[in-house]
């Protein structure tokens, strides 16, 4: 599905197959002599079939365009060497752009093992293999030639004026692009309507919800009447937004001290307990990759706990353990 937003830019509705995401919001701004489209859809097949049609339905070609990336994840990088010609810059930032430049080879792969473990996902009998993770499976083929970016890169396209804003949390290198002038944020997966962006610790190198957090303080500085954001509805009220996704993180962290109360207990014991929006009904019918999410989700919220001093970590038989200090 395909239509204009605003002037000059459209979106091309990618669908996710399987996916509770259901779809990617890609954002083609039309400019004279170059377009911009922004952020791509898993690479599958059903994917790449709605993207070329919608690129078709609008009169692009790739060859004048070029494209932003807003994050590393798959439903967001997965078609960029299919949609990438010689012509074409693709910009992302440092730190997710080595990622996904490594795609499938990448030696990040390997700490999703390491967190089946720690988690104790492995110790409740769940399989122990990454290549199952819908980022693996619908990755982009290997592609070299990105153009690296940090805070403060400018991209212009048709009447707009770019400014890239680095937001980790969501990934190390979650970008959002900002106009001043027009007030519009391309959000990537760093502010979503009606759904929260998943906020996932993977190890304890970072406490990535207390990054997140500041990220979305960060955006609540800025001036913005427009969100566009990579699933799922426009927004109007950002400051609106940001304030809900304060609240749902409070809430969460409230909710996982209650559910540790005077007990010692593991990310996967956590996150059988916590509250998910998913038509599953028991933790034991989560699918395995819902089941990672979770326990990633949980994690961060443990960890930040943790680095908040109102929780305290142990590691036993390679299984984090958390309990009240
Ligand atoms: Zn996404």
């Amino acid at each position: 599905m395909i239509n204009q937003v605003l002037p000059g830019i459209y979106r091309i509705e990618v669908p996710l197959p399987n996916n509770p995401l259901k779809a990617t919001n890609s954002w083609l701004i039309r400019g004279e002599k170059r377009n911009l489209l922004v952020d791509t859809g898993f690479n599958t097949e059903v994917s790449r079939e709605a993207m070329d049609h919608g690129l078709h339905e609008l009169g692009i070609k790739m060859e004048n365009t070029d494209l932003f990336v807003t994050h590393l994840h798959s439903d967001h990088s997965g078609l960029v060497n299919h949609l990438a010609t010689p012509e074409t810059t693709v910009w992302m930032s440092e730190a997710d752009g080595q990622v996904v430049a490594e795609s499938r080879e990448s030696f990040h792969w390997g700490m999703f093992n390491e967190f089946l473990i720690v988690s104790g996902l492995v110790d409740s009998g769940v399989e122990n293999d990454f290549t199952k993770h819908p980022g693996y499976r619908f990755a982009s083929e290997v592609y070299e030639r990105f153009n690296l970016v940090n805070e403060g890169f400018e991209i212009t396209a048709g009447d707009y004026r770019f400014r890239c804003v680095a937001t980790p949390g969501h990934t190390p290198g979650h970008m959002c692009l900002y106009d001043p002038e027009k007030k519009l944020l391309l959000s990537g997966d760093h502010i979503l309507g009606k759904i929260t962006p998943n906020i996932t610790a993977w190890n304890f190198n970072t406490d990535v919800l207390g990054q997140y957090l500041q990220s979305l303080d960060k955006i609540a500085r800025l001036d913005i009447d427009t969100v566009l954001p990579g699933h799922r509805y426009v927004i109007t009220d950002c400051q609106g937004r940001i304030e809900e996704l304060r609240k749902h993180h409070r809430a969460r962290l409230d909710n996982v001290l209650d559910i540790i109360g005077s007990q010692t207990m593991n990310t996967t014991q956590v996150a059988s307990r916590m509250r998910w929006d998913l038509s599953f009904k028991k933790w034991e019918d989560f699918p395995w990759g819902q089941k990672l999410f979770a326990s990633g989700e949980a994690m961060s919220h443990l960890y930040h706990l943790t680095v908040k001093g109102e929780l305290e970590m142990s590691l036993e038989n390679e299984i984090a353990w958390f309990s009240k200090k």
